[in-house]
């Protein structure tokens, strides 16, 4: 039964200046598997196969295909031997069509013996093969995300890969656009292919892959067929430590009105939209992303015009006051874009963390209008503390930290407002697991302090698990609302689809 490995890694080091990124990993992939790497940020994932694919080479260590010694010194060599690696950053020209992006990456140099109607045809049959549903003379720019990563994918099939490595291919889809993937390649599976999927998402390891290896650190710490493992087990192996993946959430007490929403509008993204949000509530907003989310958040936070309709904080119209006295009024914002809306990236961590009340006290000294220099850095350092910001150094310019901690960095700063009203968008995109346990519990201590919350995120679960009430939106509207202990994701994904509710 067991399929001889196709790829096997033995003792592979690799060093980068004083850091080791990969240290003595060793593992096998069959053939014609699905195999998942998994890990926090900073593992080594991308490294190694990075290292597979001949991009680097390795200090020490060797890799067998086919099980045969390999010496791979270039990406030519992978692809020699049948490998195709997809990368996190798409490497396509956009004014170009799918079959000229295709062909022309494929046959450097020899692009003016190119038979395009043959490759047209071979790019048509690779696309029905695999359902890749793609029209070869479709320009790159007029796709969408996901469609392009089909064509790095169809690139790769084009040139010949039976083996594929893709680098979190699933952190630029839609829920739609990932299961769509995923059909494509358990189709690749089916039909001979090895794909080596990295991932952090331990719900995509458990629903596609055949096998999985756990990296920390630099090395291999975990390896297993997937049906003998389990996400608490996956998730403490990649932490090094118990990681609690429900959120532990007694139930709310709601109390007044908080937020009150009236057939609000806003360009032609929001169309008519009314709810409402207790005092120590969670709501949460379910939806696939561009049907309003964004600027239903941006208007409440008074980044964004409205154009009919009305919202209220208790007694005060939000349409007609600025961000800055919204701000005042006791809404706090957590932005789903943190590096554009949510931090100055070039300034320290002080700066940011009075970023949005810097023009008062207590940033500012009474009186002489200066900042207090003192009153800051014990903010900040108290801040760092609470929210277990690393490394915990006030001097550093927000660019130095992980995404995760330049987020914790933004819930401490917008808590420390103790807000009437939160809003929360994508509170844990691009955070490791570790930090986004530390994340849910505070929002739900926050809730608990009397706090309205109003949460938007992408990740189904994520909604499911913190909200006290979810409401769908699609297309500009809210078109359900549902007891998250109760709703079945099938339910959600049919409303958040434009289905109707049962
Ligand atoms: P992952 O993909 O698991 O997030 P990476 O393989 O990208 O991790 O990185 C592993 C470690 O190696 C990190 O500490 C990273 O900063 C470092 N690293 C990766 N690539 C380079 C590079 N080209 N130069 C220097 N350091 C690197
Ligand atoms: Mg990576």
């Amino acid at each position: 039964m067991n399929s001889p490995n196709i790829i096997e890694l033995r003792g592979i080091t690799k060093r980068f200046g004083a850091v080791t990124a990969n240290k003595g990993i060793s593992f096998s992939i069959p053939a014609q598997t699905i195999h998942a790497i998994v890990g926090e940020n900073g593992a080594g994932k991308s490294t190694i196969m990075k290292i597979l694919y001949g991009f680097y080479t390795a200090d020490e260590g060797e890799i067998f295909v086919d099980g045969a010694r390999r010496d791979i010194r270039s990406p030519h060599d992978a692809i020699a031997l049948g490998l195709g690696m997809v990368h996190q950053h798409f490497m396509l020209v956009p004014p170009m069509t799918v079959l000229e992006n295709i062909v022309l990456g494929a046959e450097p140099g020899s692009a003016v013996k190119v038979d395009f109607r043959q490759a047209a045809e071979r790019i048509s049959q690779l696309s029905r093969d695999f359902g890749f549903d793609l029209d070869p003379h479709a320009k790159i720019e007029d796709l969408s995300v996901g469609q392009q990563q089909r064509v790095e994918v169809l690139k790769a099939l084009y040139r010949g890969a039976r083996i594929l490595i893709l680098d979190e291919p699933t952190a630029v889809l839609t829920p739609q656009e990932v299961e769509e993937f995923f059909k494509i390649l358990r189709a690749m599976r089916q039909q001979g292919k090895t794909i080596i999927i990295i991932t952090h998402k331990l719900s995509e390891v458990l629903s596609l892959s055949d096998n999985v290896t756990v990296m920390r650190d630099g090395q291999v710490v975990g390896g297993k067929p997937t049906q003998d493992t389990n996400a608490p087990e996956l998730a403490r192996l990649m932490v090094g430590r118990e990681v609690l993946l429900r959120v532990e959430k007694p139930p709310a007490h709601p109390k007044d009105v908080v937020l009150k929403v009236q057939n609000l509008r806003c360009g032609t993204k929001l169309q008519d939209v009314s709810f409402d949000v207790r005092a120590g509530e969670i709501v949460g907003i379910a939806g696939v992303e561009g049907n309003g989310q964004t600027e239903l958040i941006e208007v409440l936070a008074g980044l964004q015009r409205i154009n009919g309709g009305s919202c209220h904080l208790q007694n005060h119209d939000l349409g007609k006051l600025s961000a800055r006295q919204i701000k005042e009024l006791g809404i706090a914002h957590i932005p789903e874009d943190r590096h554009r809306r949510g931090l100055l990236l070039d300034f320290n961590l002080t700066a940011n963390a009075i970023l949005g009340t810097h023009y008062r006290r207590p940033a500012v000294a009474s009186g002489l209008g200066l900042l207090d220099e003192k009153a800051n850095s014990d903010k900040t350092a108290r801040l760092i503390r609470d929210f277990d910001v690393r490394p915990p150094n006030a001097a550093l310019p927000a660019r130095a930290l992980s995404g995760g901690n330049q987020q914790k960095l933004i819930i401490g700063r917008e808590f420390d407002l103790q807000p009437k009203l939160l809003l929360v968008s994508q509170p844990t995109r691009g955070v490791d697991i570790g930090a986004i346990e530390f994340i849910h519990r505070k929002l739900v201590e926050l809730r608990d302090a009397g706090t309205a919350i109003l949460l938007v995120s992408a990740e189904l679960e994520e909604v499911l698990s913190l909200s006290d009430r979810v409401l769908v939106m699609y297309q500009g509207r809210v078109v359900g609302e549902l007891d998250p202990q109760h709703a079945e994701q099938e339910e959600i994904g049919c409303l958040m689809t434009g289905g109707k509710q049962a």
